[in-house]
């Protein structure tokens, strides 16, 4: 789950993390009360959606009167912000961060995350904050530094310090470091996050050191204690069909392609997508419908990759182990006279109660194409929608 820049701000201050002073709000009349209670100008008005390359997409402004603040953030309220993490369509900006302005010597970039090799939490830090680090440790690898954190000593002011100064940081910094670099990872943490970036992190004009932006990732299977982040949750910036799937216990993530894949298991749904890609179509969707399903979920999944506009045909895909295949042709057909099938829909069942399930979808009326195995399905399925 990710939360927006102002939510993640909160929670650094409770850390211990300096970070400009600033109020979320969702007109531009609050945006100019907020401006004046912050003090003197210049402010900054950040859009609040869960992508960034926000600055770059005119999703961050620098203004120098009260006036400003209102009217950019008129603009801003209710814009369809494009960014490189949007996608083309974009995400419709709902509320606004007002914060002050800083004036900017350095920016600086560091990140926690967790290091598959080294199995440990990691910092992450280097001198080219503001860009786009992927680029960065593509083009530039040697500038990326890298300080593994032992989980028993956490992470310790001497490796806090070590990174200061590769990062150039003296003086007085160093020092700032250490409490900024603590707080994170307390936070990082305290919260179960998967990912905490802080790009960029910039010493001001005045020599201190602050974090401009703020992302959280957090580990959704630790989600559950920690209600007040739950709270957080922000259903606008989500899928809407990934939602409506997760209320059902589906496993669903949401693709470009255009055939729909209904499948029992997450090994078998990756098969079927690469044997689709193998066979010259793309996935819309992965669906894992699980392993014991109901009728009422096989209906539920079948209902989402339905409403979804892409999806030109669909791909069911059936081991009928614990899962019975007449539930699932139940399923199948249940959804199929609730929604309104339009589209291509191939199914290939195999297992318990295979010719029960076969026989309640030759006799249900609807236009289904059986097929006798997964290179037999994918081929029939991306004729379909070739031909449609
Ligand atoms: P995004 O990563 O989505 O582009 P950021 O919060 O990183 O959004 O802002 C983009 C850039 O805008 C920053 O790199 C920084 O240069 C500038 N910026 C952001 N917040 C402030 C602020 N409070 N004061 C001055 N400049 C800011
Ligand atoms: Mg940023």
């Amino acid at each position: 789950m990710n939360i927006h820049e102002y939510q993640a701000k909160e929670i650094l201050r409770e850390y211990g993390v300096a970070v400009p002073d600033g109020n979320v709000c969702y007109n531009s009349a609050s945006a100019r009360d907020i401006a004046k209670r912050l003090g003197d100008g210049p402010w900054v008005i950040k859009a609040q959606i869960h992508a960034g390359g926000r600055g770059k997409g005119g999703g961050v402004k620098v203004v120098k009167t009260p006036r400003e603040v209102r009217d950019v953030a008129r603009e801003m309220i209710g814009m369809t912000l494009v960014t490189h993490q949007t996608g083309p369509e974009g995400k419709v900006v709902k509320r606004v961060l007002v914060e002050k302005g800083c004036n900017i010597a350095n920016e600086l970039y560091v990140s926690l995350l967790v290091d598959r090799a080294t199995s440990k939490v990691t910092l992450m830090a280097s001198t080219e904050g503001g860009m786009d680090i992927e680029e960065v440790a593509e083009k530039t690898p040697e500038k990326i530094l890298m300080e593994p954190i032992d989980p028993l000593t956490g992470l310790t002011a001497f490796q806090c310090r070590k990174l200061a100064f590769k990062l150039g940081l003296e003086g007085k910094q160093v020092g700032q470091a250490v409490k900024l670099l603590t707080g994170l990872y307390e936070a990082f943490v305290g919260t179960d996050c998967a990912l905490l970036e802080i790009n960029p992190l910039v010493v001001t004009g005045a020599g201190d050191l602050m974090a401009l932006d703020a992302k959280f990732g957090f580990d959704d299977n630790a989600l559950f204690r920690h209600s007040k982040i739950r709270d957080l949750r922000d259903y606008d910036e989500e899928d809407h069909n990934e939602i409506e799937a997760s209320q059902y216990d589906l496993s669903y993530i949401s693709l470009d392609g255009n055939i729909g894949c209904l499948v029992n298991g997450a090994g078998l749904a990756m098969a079927t997508m690469d044997i689709i890609k193998h066979s010259g179509g793309e996935p819309a969707n992965f669906l894992d419908v699980g392993g014991g399903a109901t009728i009422e979920r096989v209906t539920e999944a079948f209902k989402i990759i339905l409403s979804d506009a892409k999806v030109k045909g669909i791909l069911v895909n059936i081991f009928g182990g614990i899962m019975k295949c007449d539930v699932i042709a139940t399923g199948v057909i249940e959804a199929a006279k609730q929604v309104g099938l339009e589209v291509p829909l191939v199914v290939r069942l195999e297992g318990t109660n295979v010719e029960k399930g076969k026989k309640m979808l030759a006799e249900s009326g609807l236009n289904i194409v059986a097929a006798d195995g997964m290179a037999d399905a994918a081929q029939k399925i991306v004729k379909a929608v070739a031909a449609a």
